[in-house]
């Protein structure tokens, strides 16, 4: 298939999305934004992509009709999940352009094929170990302690994820997971975060944005600050050489980030990636001259690639349910919408997901500003505002 020469998707067409969360609502506002119709597969009928597309085929992701309806309309397709399993992936790519490839979506799946990929990319990652068998258990080593447990698949928001400091809590953690595979990684003194987000297009051509600094609060994306305030240019120029490898190993073509730890000592190792926009590349709608979603409909249908400009600083806020419930109060109630938008720079993006939770993402504000202190200035009022 690689040496057939693919056809510009122009818009017009239709472009499909495999699952239906924010990320893809704002994959389908890009894609309408640029004359395309869309498509939706997700099975949840409130979806935040199916309540804004042309189309929602409202099946789970393996169901054959959902799949075959979905190729129907679609002229191209694409995802917004990782865990769409490769097998739908393939399927689609029968009689369609599917981007990324689900033999690249099932590396970033699993951790551990995610981990052999960045060693094979002579790219480091932590110090870790496999754990599928009592025995990978027996045989860990102490150096991996005190270390984080992670489930292989499935994983997302620091969920699947357990800190052990001794082998007894290990033991316990993996029975925790009921002893599905998982990786043993050394917890590592960790300086800052920082990820790259590049796209990749069907003729290997490669762009990236400006690395970002991301602030995690209980294993949740809180803070976005871009440009990255503590970065030098030797970790940026690392990173970015980094990621370029990275997907170009695996043939990737559409958007794909891959998350670093910068350690105490300076040194780069690469955390996980995600063969899909990010959260932490939500601020390239309002801050620079092309969003990463956009330059996902540019790799999927084989229009060109810019290098993405920054215009402006800026902070991305997550938007948790929690702000719905200041104080602790039991109904849920609209956080000040007004009062922060009063405040000039801040963009809000709600994902119209009706009820809020604890920790789950409902939005996000971008604040931008002339300089990084002004756009900070104003993100500490946003925040103190939301409370
Ligand atoms: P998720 O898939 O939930 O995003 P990550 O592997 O990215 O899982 O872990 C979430 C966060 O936990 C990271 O962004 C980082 O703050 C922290 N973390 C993860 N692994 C390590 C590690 N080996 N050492 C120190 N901190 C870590
Ligand atoms: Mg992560």
């Amino acid at each position: 298939a690689k040496d057939v020469i693919l056809p510009v998707i122009l818009p017009g067409a239709t472009l499909g999305v495999m699952g239906g969360g924010q990320l893809g609502r704002m994959f389908v506002h890009a894609a309408q934004s640029m004359g395309y119709r869309t498509a939706v597969l997700d099975a949840d009928a409130t979806s935040p992509a199916g309540l804004v597309s042309h189309e929602h085929i409202r099946t789970a992701y393996l169901d054959a009709a959902g799949l075959t309806e979905l190729a129907r309309v679609a002229d191209a397709i694409t995802t917004e999940f990782e865990n769409v399993p490769a097998a739908a992936l393939e399927q689609l790519a029968q009689t369609r352009p599917v981007a990324p490839a689900g033999a690249s979506v099932a590396i970033c799946q699993d951790r551990a094929r995610e981990k052999a990929h960045f060693v094979g990319c002579g790219v480091d990652c932590a110090p870790h170990a496999i754990i599928e068998t009592p025995e990978q258990l027996a045989a860990v080593t102490d150096d991996l302690l005190p270390g984080i447990l992670k489930t292989s698949r499935m994983g997302y928001d620091g969920k699947g994820q357990v800190r052990v400091k001794t082998r007894a809590e290990l033991i316990a953690a993996w029975d925790d997971l009921q002893r599905v595979g998982c990786v043993l990684e050394k917890m590592l003194p960790l300086a800052y975060e920082v990820s790259v987000i590049v796209a990749r297009g069907r003729d290997g051509q490669i762009v990236h944005f400006p690395l970002q600094q991301n602030l995690h609060r209980d294993g949740i994306l809180a803070v976005t600050t871009v440009p990255a305030p503590n970065v030098t240019e030797a970790v940026s120029q690392q990173a970015c050489a980094s990621a370029h490898q990275i997907a170009a190993s695996m043939d990737y073509v559409g958007v794909l980030c891959t998350e670093f730890f910068v350690l105490a000592d300076g040194r780069i190792v690469a955390n996980e990636m995600a063969p899909r926009p990010h959260n932490s590349g939500h601020h390239t709608i309002d801050a620079c001259d092309v969003s990463q979603f956009e330059l996902q409909v540019r790799a999927m249908t084989g229009l060109p690639l810019v290098a993405p400009v920054l215009h402006s600083p800026c902070l991305m806020l997550n938007l948790l349910g929690d702000l719905w419930f200041p104080g602790g109060v039991t109904v849920q109630q609209e956080p000040d919408w007004a009062a922060v938008l009063a405040l000039s720079g801040t963009h809000l993006h709600l994902y119209g997901k009706a009820e809020a939770r604890a920790g789950r993402k409902m939005g996000h504000l971008t604040v931008t500003g002339a300089t990084p202190q002004a756009a900070r200035a104003t993100a500490l009022q946003a925040a103190a505002i939301l409370g």
